[in-house]
Formats: C-alpha cells, sequence, structure tokens
C-alpha cells in the first residue's frame, strides 16, 4: 500500500530505490558491493564467522556444566542453548546467502540487513517472552561480526551504484542487483555520513535531524537527494520496499504505485536536464547585470573535495571544515605530518586559488566519535565546542595551527576560526598563532604566510564587529549557527524546525551589519553557512552588499545563475525594504 511520509528538505532532487535500513550505530559495517564471482567466498566468510561462534558457545557450554548452580544459574545454559538455536535459524542464514546472492551486498552489510528483517518479526510477536529474544539476536549477530573481524574480506570493491542512479528511469521494479538503493536510518552522525559519502547510496532518510544539522550538510554535500526529520521512518518503512525520496519537497513515498512512479521519474528525468542546462554556465564569471563581480567559492569536509569544488568553478574554498579530519577515529586524532598532508593537498588541489582552513569545530551535533556522543552535557551545542575546545587543549591546537601554517608555504591559506565570542578567547588564539609559528621557527621548518579570518556565528560576535575588525583580516558568517544562537532554536531538532527562520529580522540585521561594517572599513566577509547556497536567498543578499558567497560545489551553478539575472543597484533599496519589514519573507514575496 502506498502511503508518504513528511519530513525536511534538504538536499534536492528525486531518488527511487529499494530501502536499506541501517542497524543501530553500534553495528555500523562496511557497505559495498562485492563482484559475482566472489559470493561463495563472501557466504563463506559468514559461515566461519557463525562457526567461530557455535564453537564458543560450545566450550562456554562446557564450562557451565562443570560449575555448581551458584556459579552458573540455570538460566544460563537456557540461555546458551537460544543462541545456539538463533544461529541455526534458518531465515536468519537464508537471508544473508539471499542478500549476498542476490544483491552483492558484502558479507557484514548482508548479515546486519537480515538481522533487521528478522528483528522486525520478532517485534510483531505477540507473546512478550520471544519478543524478547530479539536482543539475543542483536548479540549473537555482534558476536558473528566480530568473528569476522578477523577474516576482512579478501574481496575488491565494486563500482559504486549510485554512479549508475540513471539506469532507474524505466523502472520495472524487478529484482535485478542494479537496482539504485537508498538509506534510511534513525540517525546518521556526520562521521557516518562521511564513510557514506564515496558509497552506493542514491538517497538518505534519517528520523531525526534539522535542516542545518551536519548530517544534512553531508547530504548536500554529496549532492543526492535526502530528507531529514522524517519522525517514524525508519520503523514504517520495511528492508527492501520500494521508496522515492523527493529532496526538494521533504517527502518519502513508500511503495509507490505506477502512475506516482512515472510521475517522479518525469521529475527525475527534469532535474537531470536541468543541471545538464547549468553546466552552460560554467565558465562565465559571476558577474551581476549591472557589473558588480561576485566570489563564488566552495565549503569542502575533505581534502579531496577540492576536485568537485574545481569542476562546479568555484574561484576557491571558503570553508574547509576540518574537524571531519578527526572524526570517527576512536579518539586516536590526526598528527601534525597526517593533517599536513591532508591541508597541502587540498590547497595544491586548488591550484593557486584561497583554500580558507577553518580550525577544529567539534562538538554539539558533530561529536568527535558516535561512541563519544555528547550527551553529558545537558547543552552541548553551548558548551566546550569549537574554539572552545581547541583552548581547552593547547597540545591539540598547536598541532592543528603548526600543519595549517606548513600548508600555507604550498598556496594560498586562510585560516579561519570558528565561534569566537570574547576578546579574550581572540587574545588567546592569537597568542597560539604566534606560539606555533614560533615552534616551527625553532626547527627550522618552512611555512607561509596566512590571512587570518573569524566566523561570526555568535550573535555576541555580530554585536563586536570593531573588536573582530581591529584583529582579523576577514569575517565569515555562518549563518546555520548565528540563527541558532539567535533564534535560541536547536539546529538538528526536528521539533523546533519550523521556528529555524534564515529570514526572521533579527537574523537578517547581524547579517546586514557585519556585511556593512566590513565593507565600509575594506576587510573582505562572505557568508559560509546555508543561506549562501539557497537560491531564494541569493538576492537578498546581493541586495545587502555581500559580494563572497561559499557553499556546496553542487549549488554554486545555480547560485551563478541568480547572479547573473540580479542587477545589484535594484536590489539595494529592496533589501533596505526588506530587512525593515515586520515580515521580510512577505516583503520578499510582495517585491
Ligand atoms: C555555520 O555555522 O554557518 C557554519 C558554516 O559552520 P558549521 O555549519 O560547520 O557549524
Ligand atoms: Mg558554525
Amino acid at each position: 500500500m502506498t502511503f508518504s511520509i513528511h519530513g525536511l528538505a534538504v538536499s534536492r532532487g528525486v531518488a527511487i530505490g529499494r530501502a536499506v535500513l541501517v542497524a543501530s550505530s553500534r553495528m555500523d559495517v562496511a557497505h559495498y558491493f562485492i563482484e559475482a564471482k566472489d559470493v561463495d567466498a563472501e557466504i563463506t566468510r559468514v559461515r566461519k564467522g557463525r562457526d567461530a561462534v557455535v564453537e564458543e558457545i560450545h566450550r562456554l557450554q562446557d564450562n557451565v556444566a562443570t560449575m555448581g548452580p551458584k556459579e552458573a544459574p540455570q538460566e544460563l545454559a537456557a540461555l546458551l542453548d537460544v543462541h545456539l538455536m538463533l544461529l541455526q535459524d534458518e531465515e536468519l542464514i537464508g537471508g544473508v546467502k539471499h542478500w549476498i546472492t542476490e544483491r552483492l551486498y558484502n558479507a557484514e552489510w548482508a548479515l546486519t540487513t537480515q538481522l533487521e528483517v528478522v528483528a522486525r518479526h520478532f517485534d510483531e510477536m505477540e507473546d512478550a517472552y520471544l519478543r524478547e529474544r530479539k536482543a539475543d539476536l542483536e548479540q549473537i549477530v555482534e558476536r558473528v561480526l566480530r568473528a569476522m573481524k578477523g577474516a576482512a574480506s579478501p574481496i575488491t570493491t565494486h563500482v559504486p551504484r549510485s554512479a549508475r542512479k540513471h539506469a532507474q528511469q524505466d523502472l520495472l521494479l524487478d529484482d535485478t542487483v542494479d537496482v539504485p538503493l537508498v538509506l534510511i536510518a534513525h540517525d546518521l552522525s556526520p562521521a557516518d555520513m562521511l564513510q557514506f559519502k564515496q558509497s552506493v547510496f542514491a538517497g538518505f532518510i534519517t528520523d531525526v535531524g534539522g535542516k542545518t544539522s551536519h548530517t544534512a550538510i553531508v547530504a548536500r554535500s554529496m549532492d543526492i537527494p535526502a530528507v531529514v526529520g522524517a519522525r517514524t521512518c525508519s520503523q514504517l518503512v520495511r528492508q527492501d520496499d520500494w521508496v522515492i525520496i523527493d529532496g526538494d519537497a521533504g517527502v518519502v513515498i513508500v511503495d509507490p504505485s505506477s502512475i506516482i512512479l512515472a510521475e517522479y521519474g518525469f521529475k527525475q528525468r527534469q532535474g537531470e536536464l536541468e543541471r545538464g542546462r547549468l553546466q552552460r554556465l560554467l565558465h562565465t564569471p559571476a558577474v551581476t547585470m549591472d557589473g558588480e563581480k561576485v566570489q563564488l567559492l566552495a565549503n569542502i569536509e575533505m581534502p579531496e573535495d577540492a576536485q568537485s569544488a574545481l569542476k562546479a568553478g568555484a574561484l576557491g574554498v571558503g570553508l574547509f571544515r576540518s574537524e571531519f579530519l578527526f572524526m570517527g577515529r576512536q579518539g586516536k586524532l590526526p598528527d601534525e605530518e597526517e593533517q599536513f598532508q591532508a591541508y597541502k593537498k587540498a590547497v595544491e588541489g586548488m591550484h593557486g586559488l584561497p583554500v580558507t582552513i577553518r580550525t577544529v569545530d567539534v562538538g554539539a551535533d558533530k561529536p568527535l566519535d558516535d561512541t563519544l556522543r555528547d550527551d553529558a552535557h545537558l547543552n552541548p551545542a553551548l558548551g566546550l565546542r569549537a574554539i572552545r575546545w581547541s583552548l581547552a587543549d593547547p597540545a591539540m591546537f598547536l598541532t592543528q595551527l603548526r600543519a595549517i601554517l606548513r600548508a600555507a608555504a604550498f598556496g594560498q591559506v586562510r585560516l579561519l576560526v570558528p565561534m569566537l565570542a570574547h576578546a579574550r578567547e581572540i587574545r588567546q588564539t592569537l597568542a597560539h598563532i604566534d606560539q606555533a609559528r614560533a615552534m616551527l621557527d625553532n626547527k627550522g621548518v618552512a611555512y607561509g604566510p596566512i590571512k587570518l579570518g573569524a566566523m561570526i556565528e555568535i550573535p555576541a560576535a555580530a554585536l563586536s564587529l570593531k573588536l573582530f575588525l581591529k584583529h582579523f583580516d576577514f569575517l565569515s558568517i555562518g549563518t546555520n549557527d548565528l540563527i541558532q544562537y539567535t533564534l535560541a532554536i536547536d539546529r538538528a531538532d526536528e521539533s523546533v524546525a519550523h521556528l529555524y527562520d534564515p529570514l526572521h529580522p533579527a537574523v537578517l540585521r547581524l547579517v546586514a551589519d557585519t556585511i556593512a561594517e566590513c565593507r565600509a572599513q575594506g576587510k573582505d566577509v562572505s557568508v559560509c553557512g546555508e543561506m549562501a547556497g539557497d537560491i531564494a536567498l541569493t538576492k537578498l543578499l546581493l541586495g545587502l552588499g555581500l559580494r563572497s558567497f561559499s557553499m556546496h560545489p553542487a549549488q554554486i551553478l545555480a547560485v551563478k545563475q541568480e547572479v547573473l539575472r540580479s542587477d545589484a543597484s535594484r536590489l539595494k533599496p529592496w533589501a533596505q525594504q526588506v530587512l525593515d519589514a515586520e515580515d521580510p519573507a512577505q516583503a520578499m514575496a510582495l517585491a
């Protein structure tokens, strides 16, 4: 039966594919396709993993038999029997084989997929005792996965299927291995998303998250349709259901009829044609109709992204979120050499164009690791985040600063500091930069000149511009956090997403004043929050005097098209009207 689920639109376009429900992050496993010739080897890997666990349980049973009732209560023996039984369960084994043979999933992926299928059956059971056996099932699957870890797949991975997503136009709802897949999860951390970046999925859906949560931002950077905040989606959709993601409307359609499929197939093709048309603007300079030059820069997460930035015609990197180098590493942070190589790669990858490297901004919805999710603090977004975290760990901060300074010997580097609010923090940051230079001097290590910038993303900073402009060469407005902190709306919380409003007069006032003050003092200013890549806001920002926009590479051409259609001198008075309006959104619509 067809039904739809409404969430938040975070990444445009339409994806049509079969649902892949990912299990809880504690069972995060690699997802890739194997070659057909390797199916047997992959099944053998699972079998060996299972056999190892069966053996382990037999050993435990022998031990239990020699113990007295005090050391080993009767329940323990019964539990081991249950685990053995589950390991031999036909539904589990048959399902795993099915996913490997029919879909060419790697062994771990097949196992966790089938776990989801069987677990759902347990959930539906009337008998409470049987329902509770789901936890046992999860335990044994975890044990098999652990046992398999020793025997990593010897198998080469397949070309990501997302590369073939266009093949879905003539969907026949068949079961070939070439079916596009969409990933559905309750939650995905930014680190999880990074893992999926090179992956096989044609779209994403999560139950939680806001429009500018970092998970949504990474989805957008991958330029694949995504919906977040879809509430109970991961419970309503079943493994392998057909789903349509409408990333423009924020709607998920489950089990669509053939009429709906045809309609969305058409919409998908239209979107692709439109993107194709935009490619014609690739080499056109971004200049308004009245001759104002506009700088369009890219936001990147990893050094390799420099390639897509150049391909999209970016004139530099306006924001390299360096924290993505620090995530998902089980607490082992990258050392100076590793960071230096990463920054150098990004700098060299941009062939002389400027690269703005932001110092690490972890915390809040960007935990270093899933296991280190910040539940311990009451308000992580207001806690030890970004520069606060860096200043609290001088050795880590100095390591990063040295690496960035060294990379500056290979091209134009702009160092950007997130989340500053206090004069004291500014002084400490500058002192650390001096110290990092002195350390490199002492060791005789080469480094290059940098321009120094600050993010304006806390209202206190936007209201202390003179202080900031005294110390920094440029400012970059982080509207994602500026909105969050001005309106007291958690950007990652879908339950208040309707109040997260870039057009709130207070937000616009802070953005407008920052732009105006920088221009008055002849300092560079850009916007690197999601507002910069939103074509509905391009004209307003141009009217407010902004001439530098930094966004995901995928959005650059669409924003360029808006710039080319704009007359900056006419937009200026209009933008002032919008700024002074009680309801700016309405004022924009009326103009
Ligand atoms: C912002 O806050 O607007 C920004 C660009 O930084 P981040 O999204 O990484 O917090
Ligand atoms: Mg921010």
